[in-house]
């Protein structure tokens, strides 16, 4: 229950001062049951993997694992932390990380479950990694034009607001003679179409048109005489319930374009029943195609509600009509927080049970972007005074090495190293080892 984290996570900050993060086990294991209860209702039997990069916590990475939920790596040092906890049979390799050494790894230590795979710079380097063995199961990412979440705007395939930037257009040539090129490669076969359209998605819709798409690429594969594809891989993307957030459509946004400014509707909780639903009706349809299995890729579902973070009042301002409530914690620190996004605040007031004043809530940096947001707070708020910033799990902590990878040295003009380069050693000590801070793990 929020109020019982709240509670624990603010007397965790007695002993440990702020700004903090607090771990809940508790709420991971409930998003973990809503999951599977979810993919028990879908009509094909189905595989999670935890997308890596939204939370490496080995604590969070481990309760996955015990549950059977293998791990979605971007990058080769998500890749070696993943190993410590499943077997390359339950790992999927995804991501911009494959041409920057994940693909040789993956590659070395025994059959990743699925590579997924998304230019053709990759399927040139496929030969290279097959070899002798097992074949190596591998997907292909297909872009879907017109559903895709994922504003890209990489200029090396796709310019236009509005088109993914990954993957193979799945209306286009090119995606066949990709399809046809990894079908001929000795030791790889092509096993799953790759399909991470969205993020934050929480309409059943959505997965209709996904899923519409998806049928005519099968056909599309199939009339070209590939019909090895069994896996349906629909990525992640799935919003966690926890973070309101105004969503926008194709409608929206013309309608934004013709200068209407109209607010759109604040939405939160997937229509996970809907999403089942629309995956029954296209059921017939993709088993026709050759479909026998799903992939799921969770990683803001299950990481979002599972930390809390814990921060102080340091100011409070009154600025004409406006009051500033000024934290320990920046956006800087929880980088997952954006401005179109609403989280739960709460402010510990045990004295104070008033709420009337209106606060914004901010954190010490000097520039705009630096807001939590707008929320009701005791009107004699103090400096000193708790707040919770819940649903912080997703895109915080894990972001410094999958977005950004290493820190980067500092050295000055005379050569002299003023910091250290950090490294992967350096990065994973700061973790506490799963054994010693779990020991009835196995
Ligand atoms: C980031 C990512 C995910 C997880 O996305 P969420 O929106 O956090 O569920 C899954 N698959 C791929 C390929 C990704 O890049």
């Amino acid at each position: 229950m929020p109020v019982e984290t709240h509670g624990r996570a603010l007397e965790l900050a007695e002993t440990h001062g702020t700004p903090l993060l607090v771990f809940s086990p508790e709420r991971l294991q409930s998003a973990v049951d809503r999951l599977q209860a979810f993919t028990g209702r879908l009509p094909f039997p189905t595989e999670v993997y935890y997308s890596y990069k939204t939370n490496y916590l080995p604590q969070l990475c481990v309760l996955l694992s015990d549950h059977g939920i293998g791990a979605e790596v971007t990058s080769a040092l998500e890749y070696h932390l993943a190993r410590r906890y499943c077997t390359p049979q339950r790992i999927v390799v995804n991501g911009i990380g494959k041409m920057a050494g994940l693909l040789q790894h993956a590659a070395t230590g025994g059959r990743p479950r699925l590579v997924n795979l998304e230019t053709d710079t990759e399927i040139e380097h496929l030969g290279a990694l097959t070899g002798d063995g097992d074949p190596l199961a591998v997907g292909l990412r297909a872009c879907l034009p017109g559903v895709s979440g994922e504003r890209g705007s990489d200029p090396s395939v796709h310019w236009r607001r509005g088109t993914p930037k990954f993957g193979w257009n799945s209306t286009g040539a090119e995606v066949i003679r990709a399809a046809r090129t990894v079908a001929s490669t000795p030791g790889a076969v092509l096993e799953a179409l790759h399909i991470h359209a969205g993020s934050q998605v929480v309409s059943a819709d959505f997965y209709e048109a996904v899923l519409t798409k998806t049928c005519t690429l099968l056909q599309r594969l199939r009339a070209a005489g590939i019909t090895t594809v069994t896996t349906l891989d629909v990525g992640g993307g799935l919003a966690s319930g926890w973070v309101g957030k105004r969503r926008t459509g194709p409608l929206f946004e013309a309608l934004h374009a013709a200068g209407l400014r109209i607010p759109a509707r604040e939405q939160k909780a997937p229509d996970l029943d809907g999403i089942a639903a629309a995956f029954q009706r296209n059921a017939d349809r993709l088993h026709r195609l050759g479909i026998r299995r799903l992939i799921l890729e969770p990683g803001r579902y299950l990481a979002e509600p599972a930390m809390t973070a814990v921060a102080t009042v340091v100011a409070v301002r009154k600025d004409g009509p406006r009051r500033h409530a000024v934290l320990d914690i920046g956006t800087n620190a929880l980088h997952c927080w954006r401005s179109d996004e609403k989280r739960p605040i709460v402010f510990a007031h045990p004295d104070t049970p008033g709420t009337a004043t209106l606060w914004t809530v901010v954190g010490p940096l000097c520039h705009r972007s630096d807001s939590f947001g707008t929320v009701h707070g005791p009107s004699d708020l103090r400096p000193g005074t708790r707040v919770c910033l819940d649903a912080v799990g997703a895109y915080s902590v894990g972001d410094w090495i999958a977005n950004t990878w290493m820190r980067p040295p500092v050295v000055a003009t005379d050569g002299t190293v003023l910091w250290r380069r950090q490294d992967t050693a350096d990065f994973l000590a700061l973790a506490q080892d799963t054994e010693e801070a779990t020991p009835h793990a196995g």
